[in-house]
């Protein structure tokens, strides 16, 4: 590994406030996904290192819960000036490591804000409920951390997806390890250099960089009270079962695939740009993203608007690269396969080169007709800049197809028909849905999660719901009036 050309120094591990250089000795490559340079290297922790951690994570559990809240939110009110003082170098990071545009890495970090600002609203919404239960009788509730809590995280957005669980489950008390992508490990350290600026006590925030080895470390350390996980539905089931039979609360987000339904009377300049952004937005690797399109009946000129905006989407300028080559080409293979089994190729962004950012991984917009509910591509999860189109004669016949997928996050439906866009809210099997809307993110105070395999646990991972899932309750009842008398229940 040729360390001398690297833009930045090694990535380091962040424990009890420190940076320290990795206990071990296996590293990989962080490279940048819109040049292929070599950017750093990525420690791989081990066990001994995720223990090391959660000692500092325990030992700072006592003081750090013991603060107030309105306390505790201080240091993200000033996080969150450091936030927007940062915007831009912040965001340029993002699009070094994570292959974006700049206009969708600033995006992110906006979202990063507005995470923070709710997270320093939690005082507001987290006071118990009290009621006189019986005479002279009053119950009331109290939310308590639940101690050294862990959040792993993917790769396609190296500062958002750590920002759904750190403000939250720190402001409530908790002290935390995140285990980053080691894809893109460069974005937590930033973090954790403001957290630390912020006044932020040692030990409350740790990172373990680090694979698959960090995961399973996290799953079995007795000491780890609870588990957010975000990536893959096939790592989600694992860290899923294997938390939880550790006894943790774990939350896991999984994959997508979300359909969109088109019907004939949406209107055509909105629809067209509206799916053509879901689809090509962060290079198509969103959660979130449209992936399959259901055209119900006769939308050609639906279609023929979506390949014009497409067109209009360019690699290097306008749309960004995908995070490795490897991801590259499991999206081309995905594209041949439709190709090779009868479907029509509309807009075509194979084999894609960025003049001067010959090394980088391009994929461009992709558009594919009359492809059948049993192609590979219309059932699995790309996470590429590709939207596939099936056609249907109902919406009844859509809607079977959506609720066929074992994915669970989002359905969109397209129309102006306020009937119909009710039926498909109410018949999509998926935990988030748009109407008119590519990407139904729902924003703060409202939670984030889907259905099915798109989520496994209980609860959402932002917003109110993960008060719930960030702490515990305790229900105390209370006798002081002697006077009141005694009865059945107390
Ligand atoms: P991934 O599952 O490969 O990795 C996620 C995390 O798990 C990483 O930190 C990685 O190091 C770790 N990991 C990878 N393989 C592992 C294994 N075998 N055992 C234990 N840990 C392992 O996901 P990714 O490629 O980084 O991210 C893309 C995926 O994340 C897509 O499927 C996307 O839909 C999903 N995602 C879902 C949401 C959501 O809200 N549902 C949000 C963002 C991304």
């Amino acid at each position: 590994m040729n360390t001398l050309t690297m833009k930045y120094p090694q990535v380091q591990q962040f424990i009890d406030g420190q940076f320290i250089d990795s206990y071990e000795d296996r590293f990989l490559e962080v490279v940048s996904p819109l040049d292929g340079s070599l950017l750093s290297t990525v420690p791989l922790g081990s066990a001994v290192t995720v223990d090391k951690a959660v000692q500092a994570a325990q030992t700072a559990f006592p003081r750090w819960s013991a603060i107030p809240i309105k306390e505790r939110v201080q240091v993200f009110y000033e996080y969150m000036n450091l936030l927007r003082k940062n915007r831009q170098s912040l965001s340029e990071l993002i699009c070094e490591e994570g292959g974006k545009t700049m206009l969708e890495a600033t995006a992110e970090i906006d979202k990063c804000i507005e995470l923070t600002e709710f997270a320093c609203s939690l005082p507001q919404l987290t006071g118990g409920e009290i009621l006189d239960v019986s005479k002279g009788v009053e119950c009331r509730t109290e939310r308590y951390p639940l101690g050294v809590v862990a959040s792993i995280v993917p790769f396609n957005f190296p500062s958002m997806v750590p920002h759904w669980t750190i403000p939250n489950a720190l402001v409530l008390g908790n002290t935390m390890i995140i285990k980053p992508s080691e894809q893109v490990p460069l974005s937590v350290m930033r973090i954790a250099a403001m957290l630390k600026e912020a006044g932020l006590p040692d030990g409350v925030f740790n990172i373990v960089h680090g694979d698959k080895t960090v995961v399973e470390a996290i799953c079995d350390h007795p000491d780890i009270a609870a588990i957010s996980f975000v990536g893959s539905t096939k790592v989600a089931k694992r860290v899923y079962v294997r938390g939880t039979s550790n006894l943790k609360r774990v939350l896991a987000l999984g994959g997508a695939k979300n359909h969109l339904i088109v019907l004939p009377d949406a209107v055509p300049d909105m629809t067209a740009s509206n799916i053509v952004a879901s689809v090509t937005g962060c290079c198509g690797q969103r959660c979130m993203a449209a992936s399959l399109m259901l055209a119900v009946g006769e939308v050609d000129h639906i279609i023929d608007r979506i390949c014009d905006e497409a067109k209009r989407v360019i690699p290097g300028n306008n749309l960004g690269a995908v995070i490795s080559r490897s991801a590259k080409q499991r999206i081309e293979k995905y594209i041949s396969e439709a190709e090779t089994a009868g479907a029509r190729i509309l807009v075509d962004g194979r084999n894609t080169v960025v003049p001067g950012k010959e090394g980088g991984f391009y994929v461009g917009p992709t558009i594919i007709d009359h492809v059948s509910a049993d192609m590979a591509i219309a059932r699995e999860e790309v996470f590429g800049p590709v939207l596939a189109i099936v056609r249907t004669a109902t919406v009844s016949e859509a809607l079977s197809i959506e609720n066929s997928n074992p994915y669970g996050n989002a359905t969109g439906v397209y129309t102006q028909n306020g009937g119909i866009a009710r039926q498909v809210a109410e018949r999509a099997s998926t935990g988030m849905v748009g109407v008119n809307i590519g990407v139904p993110v729902p924003r703060e105070p409202f939670s984030f999660g889907g259905w099915n395999e798109s989520k496994f646990g209980a609860l959402d991972i932002t917003g109110k719901s993960s008060i719930e899932f960030w702490t515990k309750l305790k229900k105390i009842t209370t006798k002081w009036n002697a006077e009141a008398g005694v009865n059945w229940m107390s």
